[in-house]
């Protein structure tokens, strides 16, 4: 089966899909993005998929190319047409094509491109075994609430675990503290048991897999504390875990090589887990 791509208004073959050599994601990485994941068909928290889109735009002053009904249609035509039973939804608005100038072209209109692709499930031995991560500095600008397609940083991060062996990396700012991980967030559970992962400010991507596990600890009776913690304090924790739509909820069993408590994947993340999947699969079903 040939894939399909929306590319600046049209369906056209995947293969041959393109834009224009002079779009500002291309040069400037002038432009912000979405993934959502699909079940069954269906989308999976597309409320909260599009309003962040919709604030990614309006922090960076890019009109939106379609009103959010449209939208809503072209993400549902191109899980029909790739035939996409669970995969995942890739949404990007550049500012458009201009000239090479580094402020906003007078008549640029915003290109949006949607793609689709199916996936199997997340690799069940990760969630059995948990992961690996690694620490390293946070390069990253002061606007990480914004998911800007400048990922430069964070490409570098991802290598830089992969050739360490890890599966990702947790970025550390200036003061000692973790803000998330490259491509996802980043959870610890303390000595106490209660969960804690970094605050929705400037500093990280406020994931909508974060909120969802928010949501669940909250109405599961769990402490969900959003602050800082440091790379002392996660390897001293009882348990660590890392969320992102594209992850789900996968334990973190080493840290620059230190074991997480016993070094298996702690009880309350396994349990996080299946609530997470179970709110995925309900989530999608309701759609
Ligand atoms: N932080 C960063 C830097 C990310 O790139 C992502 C995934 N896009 C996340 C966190 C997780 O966000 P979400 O749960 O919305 O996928």
């Amino acid at each position: 089966m040939s894939r399909i791509a929306y590319v600046g208004g049209q369906y056209v073959p995947h293969r041959t899909a393109a834009v224009h050599i002079e779009d500002r994601g291309y040069q400037f990485a002038d432009g912000v993005y979405e993934v959502l994941a699909v079940c069954g068909g269906r989308l999976v928290d597309e409320e909260r998929h599009l309003a962040r889109l919709g604030r990614s735009l309006g922090e960076l002053r890019i009109a939106p190319p379609l009103a959010d009904a449209a939208l809503r249609l072209v993400l549902r035509e191109i899980v029909r047409r790739n035939r996409v039973g669970d995969g995942l939804v890739y949404i990007q608005v550049t500012r458009g094509t201009a000239p090479r100038e580094h402020a906003f072209p007078a008549r640029a209109k915003a290109v949006l491109v949607v793609t689709a692709r199916r996936r199997r499930p997340v690799d069940p031995g990760l969630a059995e075994n948990g992961v690996a991560v690694i620490t390293i500095p946070d390069l990253r600008w002061q606007r990480c609430d914004i998911k800007a397609v400048a990922l430069t940083a964070n490409v570098l991060g991802k290598q830089a675990a992969r050739e360490a062996g890890a599966y990702e990396a947790w970025l550390v700012d200036r003061d000692g503290w973790v803000t998330e991980g490259t491509s996802t967030n980043a959870w610890i559970v303390t000595a106490e048991g209660a969960v804690v992962t970094h605050p929705a400010d400037r500093a990280i991507l406020n994931g909508v897999t974060r909120l969802a596990v928010l949501d669940i600890l909250r109405g599961d009776g769990q402490i969900a504390i959003e602050r800082p913690f440091t790379v002392a304090e996660a390897k001293q924790a009882r348990e660590a875990f890392l969320t992102s739509t594209t992850n789900e909820l996968l334990p973190v069993v080493r840290i620059d090589g230190d074991s997480i408590g016993n070094g298996a994947p702690g009880l309350l993340t396994r349990r996080l887990r299946e609530l997470y999947r179970a709110h995925v699969a309900r989530a999608a079903a309701a759609q």
